[in-house]
């Protein structure tokens, strides 16, 4: 099965919002075999809507539209449907009352100008819409190349009407529909080595078509992300199990997670398993580690709280040695090593976790840019760790946040 995404709305093209409905859509169609070929945005117009709904309904199995179903004058989705089957519009006296109740239910009269938003075509059922004013459209008319009804399904471009119209009806119906492949996706996630380094160590998986594996640099590491193709559900998950165990004997030093696992959150959970707290202070990363740290829901339990150490004078200040710094400088893992200290006792943790580095654009210290020192101190031992990260400024930091949390990983794994 074809399908084709359709987003509508001008804003989309000035670059006032970003198309997440086509994303979430995107992701929800592999799991029910549905194969998505094309996703396009166009404006609030007329006869530019009307040729990509035409060309569309000309190339695919399933079009799904978001947007344009409106009260206003420039939601034109429903006319350019109608227009692009030949079909009159009229107003559907069922959904013009359930439209005028919702008002009068809220207190207002219903502006006429809404009364659009209860009209169909002959081939359209309305698709019920319980967070929001616009039904959709369910429109099914003439046979696809497997001689299956061909499919348009038109939804309102607010994203929790449409998510809420997608789960609660159009997913539903579609997979009645369709007895198609599965596609099944899972995600696994490394640290520690560059793009063309994995890439490289995963060679003869990389040629294989199903499972199918892709590798993708993220902030967070390299993703290897694994994509089979089977009859059924659970042929799909013996896939990509099977080539799961070949990826993780060959990557196993670095990787971290699978799918939606964040550093952040995995650290959590070790921390509260084994019932330890932890502490930071950070030079070049400015906070962000504290502030990723925080990000996971029930971090007061092991978070004791994060010292932003920028100059050499407020290191001391803390407590960090000042002959260390004389000795090698603040970029240096002795004094990565002494700020995981500092931050572990003063802080009273039980892990102290100490960041110091360039972030640019300038070098320091005659060290270049990116050059970034970790140390992960749990009171018995320290472990250290240099990333050199050839990035822009922003970029050293969220890399340097990410792999201090790697290493924290390792620690907190490797205790017993
Ligand atoms: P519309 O029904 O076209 O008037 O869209 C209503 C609102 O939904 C817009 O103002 C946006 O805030 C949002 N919206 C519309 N299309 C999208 C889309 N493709 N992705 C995310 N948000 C959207
Ligand atoms: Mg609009």
């Amino acid at each position: 099965m074809k399908a084709e995404i359709i987003s509508i709305g001008t804003e989309l093209l000035l670059g006032e919002i970003t198309d997440t409905n086509a994303s979430y859509l995107a992701s929800q169609l592999p799991p029910l075999g549905i194969d998505l070929l094309w996703v396009t945005q166009v404006g609030d117009n007329l006869d530019r809507l009307r040729e990509c709904l035409e060309r569309a309904w000309g190339r695919s199995d399933v079009v799904l539209t978001t947007g344009g179903l409106g009260p206003t004058e420039d939601d034109l989705t429903r006319e350019a449907i109608a227009a692009m089957l030949g079909e009159e519009l009229s107003v559907d006296p069922e959904l013009e009352r359930g439209l005028r109740e919702l008002f009068s239910h809220r207190g207002f009269t219903m502006p006429e100008s809404n009364v659009k938003q209860a009209t169909l075509i002959p081939s359209a059922q309305a698709i019920p819409n319980p967070s929001g004013t616009a039904p959709g459209w369910w429109v099914e008319k003439g046979r696809g190349e497997r001689g299956e009804p061909k499919i348009l399904i038109a939804m309102p471009g607010p994203p929790s009407e449409m998510r809420h119209m997608w789960e609660t009806d159009v997913a539903g119906r579609l997979r009645e529909r369709l007895q198609g492949d599965v596609i099944l996706s899972r995600t696994i996630k490394t640290l520690g080595m560059t793009e063309a380094g994995v890439a490289e160590v995963v060679k003869p998986l990389l040629s294989s078509h199903n499972p199918t594996l892709a590798v993708y640099a993220k902030t967070d590491g390299i993703h290897l992300r694994l994509t089979a193709k089977a009859k059924k559900r659970e042929e799909a998950e013996e896939m990509i199990a099977k080539r799961e165990i070949e990826l993780r004997s060959l990557l196993s030093d670095i990787i971290w997670g699978s799918n939606e696992e964040t550093l952040e959150g995995l650290v959590g959970t070790l921390l509260v398993e084994k019932g330890l707290t932890l502490a930071t202070m950070e030079s070049c990363s400015g906070g962000l580690l504290a502030n990723t740290i925080t990000d996971v829901p029930g971090s007061s339990k092991y978070f004791k709280g994060g010292l932003v150490a920028y100059t050499n004078e407020v290191k001391i200040s803390y407590g960090v040695s000042t002959a260390l710094i004389a000795r090698h400088g603040a970029i240096s893992p002795e004094v990565a090593g002494d700020m995981a200290r500092v931050a572990r006792e003063r802080l009273g943790a039980d892990i102290g976790v100490g960041i110091t580095g360039v972030a640019g654009p300038t070098e320091d210290e005659g060290k270049p840019v990116g050059t970034v020192h970790i140390a992960i101190d749990d009171g018995r031992e320290t472990r250290l760790a240099l990333g050199i990260y050839p990035q822009l400024r922003h970029q050293v930091k969220r890399r340097a946040t990410y792999h201090a949390l790697f290493e924290l990983r390792r620690t907190l794994v490797s205790m017993k």
